[in-house]
């Protein structure tokens, strides 16, 4: 047997993969052939330190943990906090209070706002109707428009 052919095969021999007579066909090249059985050596040593390594460590399961993190971070924000306080309220009168100082609030702000709006009405020049035309009044397209084209075609 040749070399190149018994190599192929020294890793399916070690394993056991080889048919009888194949695996005495390389039993006798290894036996006679110096550099294949080095080679049959070396895959054997080699093998035998792999079987040798310690298991890996367990890897810890983070999934858990980091899950709880993003929860804690977000609970932190503003919004969280105050729902998470009124998730807490138990009593049906801290309720009402607190809906009750929230609708007095909102109509304290709402009252304000309008007393300002009524104090300080929008000025008439604040929208025109002429913005919503094609071109509106002295742009750029109005101008072009009206030095090309007669001013009464709308077909334009
Ligand atoms: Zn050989």
């Amino acid at each position: 047997m040749k070399c190149q052919k018994a190599q192929v095969k020294i890793i399916p021999f070690l394993n056991g993969e080889l048919s009888e007579t194949e695996a005495q066909k390389i039993h006798l090249h290894l036996e006679t052939c110096s550099q294949c059985a080095k080679e049959a050596e070396v895959l054997t040593r080699s093998w035998n330190l792999l079987l040798d390594l310690p298991e890996p460590l367990e890897i810890p399961n983070l999934v858990p943990q980091t899950l709880d993190s993003i929860q804690k971070m977000q609970q932190e924000t503003f919004v969280k906090k105050i729902w998470a306080w009124i998730m807490r309220i138990q009593s049906p009168l801290t309720a009402t209070t607190a809906l009750a100082v929230g609708l007095i609030f909102g109509v304290f702000i709402g009252k304000s706002l309008f007393t300002n709006f009524l104090l300080n009405p929008p000025t008439e020049d604040t929208l025109f109707l002429e913005t919503f035309e094609d071109f509106p009044p002295n742009s750029i397209a109005d101008v072009y428009m009206n030095l090309n084209f007669d001013q009464g075609d709308e077909s334009l």
